[in-house]
């Protein structure tokens, strides 16, 4: 809804909002006009978090953490100087976002061995009493294709450098995402009935998101490692991405693309 002097009023909820209750700014996508299909009628807004009416509360993950929050939004002024691109054109503006979050999340410099990998790669060696060659199998294929995956990042952001990412950042995430819940599970397998104790279950409100490797045992970035298929876009919907963008393969029957939101049974 808009006032008199063409501000925006915003009420409604945001579930899973990373670092809210550290943000003074967020990306706010919004419906703006429900008479519109779903993929038109959105605008995005940059919002002041400090704003009268925006409410900030925790929701605590599997891993004890509260990185994320529930914001609420209760007849939130945004003056129209905060909107990034058009009337209705949110979609697009954040499928830009989404593709630099993508590679953000996927397709980031790394050094070899610097994530998880590193860490089992390091025990492997330091612990032989923990090697079997079944695990010692699942560690090389696992080795190798992390850095399959970080070299291809590499040329990623060398696209990234030359303009806006493509699908591929999709493709990085997809494969950052099980590479990432494949090698931390092999990481609390090799460290056996250690492994099965969780080291701290204290809600902490983190300051920069996941804990930094070494920080915390195992069994942490093993639970954290569940969010990396889901937050970003799932590997369900990326791969749509990839099917559509990529492969050009027919596009699954859709009923409700041009159907006023409003329309839409929930
Ligand atoms: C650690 C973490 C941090 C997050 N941080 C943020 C944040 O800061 N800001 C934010 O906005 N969100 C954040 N999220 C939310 C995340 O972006 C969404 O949960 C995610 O995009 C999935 O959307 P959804 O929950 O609405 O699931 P849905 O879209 O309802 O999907 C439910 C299930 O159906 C599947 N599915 C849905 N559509 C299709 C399809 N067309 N084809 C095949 N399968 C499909 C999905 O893969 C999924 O398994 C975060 C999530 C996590 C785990």
């Amino acid at each position: 809804m808009r006032d008199g002097d063409g501000d925006w009023i915003v009420s409604g909820q945001k579930v899973w909002t990373s670092l809210a209750h550290k943000a003074r700014w967020a990306m706010l996508l919004t419906r703006t006009d429900p008479d519109l299909p779903k993929h038109q009628g959105l605008t995005y807004f940059f919002l002041d978090m400090t704003s009268p009416g925006v409410e900030v509360r925790p929701l605590r993950q599997a891993t004890g953490q509260a990185e994320f929050n529930e914001v609420f939004l209760t007849d939130v002024r945004i003056p129209d100087a905060y909107r990034a691109g058009d009337v209705g054109q949110g979609w697009a503006v954040s499928n830009t976002t989404l593709m630099n979050e993508r590679v953000a999340i996927g397709g980031a410099a790394a050094a070899r061995e610097a994530d998880a990998i590193g860490a089992v790669a390091r025990m492997w060696r330091d612990r032989p009493e923990l090697r079997t060659p079944g695990l010692h199998d699942r560690l090389l294929r696992a080795w190798v294709e992390c850095e399959v995956a970080r070299l291809g990042n590499e040329r990623i952001r060398q696209q990234l450098a030359a303009g806006a990412p493509g699908p591929e950042g999709s493709a990085a995430k997809i494969a950052y995402a099980r590479l990432n819940q494949d090698v931390t599970r092999l990481w609390l397998e090799l460290t056996g009935e250690d492994g099965l104790g969780y080291d701290d279950w204290t809600m902490r409100r983190s300051e920069l998101g996941q804990a930094a490797l070494g920080a915390r045992a195992a069994g942490y970035y093993y639970l954290r490692a569940k969010g990396n298929s889901i937050e970003g876009g799932t590997s369900e919907v990326l791969r749509n991405v990839i099917a559509d963008r990529v492969l050009n393969l027919p596009r699954e029957p859709r009923t409700d693309t041009k159907v006023a939101w409003k329309e839409i049974p929930r």
